[in-house]
């Protein structure tokens, strides 16, 4: 949507196509009860100072963002408040000991964080695996667990897998820029301003429009197939991912050297969410951010073996806490995440999820008597979403092999035929890196 309200906006004639009833995909939001509720359980690390914003300026999309600072309440072994602003020394000095980091190992924990922060010589870090990054500063076992659990909230996959030089790029930007936060309306403003704009440039969305084919003439793009008929178009452009986008056009247009990497795609894990209607407010933070009480190096094993958590992760945020309008007055809505195994049955899903229950129960001992109505969404629900049956949360994994320059380019083989979106041509957390992907591309259309 953001790319499509860029190229409406530079001029050019554009029709999204979109297969649900709604624009969006995995961020956007839905009403009940007079709850506005996220589909997945979102935040966003940049907010008006990350690509969502430089889309919003450039097209002039109605997009508002909301701050709260402190911006999140850590819990675990440890229990603080993280303040929005984290560059002045002192509240390095104030991070270090409330996660209880040992005074002893200060000094290699302020190198590490100055040089996240210096995000010099990316493309140097981007082969290396975070944990090794990290130990080459630190064995602090608080910082460890800290940055894994940090980086499952990036990249939806842990630190023993995800790449130094993406995690640095992520770390500095959400950190220099001090702005992590939450749109007005919800998360689905965010394709709903673009959409808005996109329509006054003079564009069009036709939704409930699956496309099923993408043509291709002599090795050029000629139209796609959709449910109502032949859309002939000079460029077509697909954010569905490449692996879906190959299938839609046929690989026999790609070649074999363009196809061989793409049957070896590793995916970010799939995210599990509970949502919660309550009857009156209970939480007072923004965002809850749950560390389990685990030696940072098992804290993710249940991923790689398929089990439910000794004690889960938990990404919580609030949303009504953010912007009150999204739940009837003196309601709550709270929505809670956490990893979850690519392959994982329905079964071990909702397992995963009742221990995500009983831990925010032990937090909150009185959040079980508030409870209005809950909804959960698993693996299988992002799945049918995307048609993608893995379900993973972000896209195609920012392991070292797939970021940087080893990230699929916007271009194809196919003259016409682009990639936009999470899995192409771009750096950065889930949806913004989405953003950040549009107006790549859009910058190289327009040049
Ligand atoms: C539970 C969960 C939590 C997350 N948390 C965060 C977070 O906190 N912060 C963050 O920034 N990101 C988060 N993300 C990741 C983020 O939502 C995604 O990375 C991002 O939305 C991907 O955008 P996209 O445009 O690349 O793909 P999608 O959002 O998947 O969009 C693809 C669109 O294409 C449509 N489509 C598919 N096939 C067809 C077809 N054949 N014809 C027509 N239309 C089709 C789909 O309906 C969809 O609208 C989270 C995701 C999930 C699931």
């Amino acid at each position: 949507m953001a790319l499509a309200a860029l190229m409406a906006k530079q001029g050019d004639a554009v029709t999204v196509f979109e297969r649900h009833p709604f624009v969006g995909g995995r961020c956007s939001a839905f009403k009940r009860d007079g709850f506005t509720v996220d589909f997945g359980v979102h935040m966003f690390s940049r907010g008006n100072s990350g690509p969502h914003g430089e889309v919003a300026r450039r097209v002039f999309a109605d997009l508002k963002w909301i701050t709260r600072d402190p911006s999140c309440r850590v819990m675990g072994k440890t229990d603080f408040n993280f303040p929005l602003n984290i560059n002045p020394l002192h509240r390095q000095i104030y991070l270090a000991r409330k996660l209880n980091v040992a005074p002893r190992n200060y000094w290699g924990v302020f190198r590490l964080f100055r040089t996240l922060m210096s995000a010099r010589e990316i493309a140097k870090h981007d082969p290396v695996l975070l944990k090794d990054f990290i130990s080459g500063f630190t064995n602090d076992p608080a910082v460890h667990l800290f940055v894994n659990c940090v980086c499952q909230l990036y990249f939806a996959i842990s630190y023993l897998e995800a790449s130094a030089g993406e995690f640095m790029w992520c770390f500095s930007r959400m950190f220099k820029n001090a702005a992590f936060g939450y749109p007005r309306g919800g998360c689905g403003r965010i394709p709903e301003s673009f959409r808005d704009a996109l329509v006054k440039s003079g564009g069009e969305v036709k939704l409930n429009q699956s496309v099923d084919r993408i043509v291709i003439d002599k090795n050029c793009v000629s139209g796609i197939i959709a449910q109502s008929g032949f859309f002939p178009a000079d460029m077509v452009v697909s954010n569905v991912g490449l692996e879906r986008t190959i299938a839609l056009a046929g690989a026999d247009w790609f070649g074999d050297k363009y196809l061989e990497p793409t049957k070896h795609l590793s995916y970010s894990n799939p995210y599990l969410t509970i949502k919660y209607a309550l009857d009156y407010p209970i939480i007072h933070y923004p965002v809850v951010f749950y560390m389990p009480a685990l030696p940072s190096q098992h804290v993710f094993d249940y991923v790689k073996k398929q089990k439910v958590p000794e004690d889960p992760y938990i990404f919580m945020p609030v949303p009504s806490n953010m912007d009150p309008s999204l739940a009837p007055p003196g309601k709550q809505l709270v929505i809670a995440g956490t990893a979850a195994p690519k392959g994982a049955s329905d079964e071990l899903c909702h397992s995963i999820l009742d221990s995500v229950h009983r831990k925010i129960c032990s937090l909150f001992p009185e959040f079980s008597k508030t409870i209005l109505w809950e909804m959960r969404t698993t693996r299988m629900d992002v799945g049918k979403l995307t048609l993608h049956p893995v379900g993973e949360a972000i896209g195609i994994a920012q392991t070292p092999s797939q970021v940087g320059n080893l990230r699929p380019h916007h271009l194809t083989p196919v003259e016409g035929l682009y990639l936009v979106g999470a899995d192409a041509g771009a750096r950065g957390i889930g949806t913004e890196m989405a953003s950040a992907s549009a107006l790549s591309l859009a910058d190289a259309l327009a040049k």
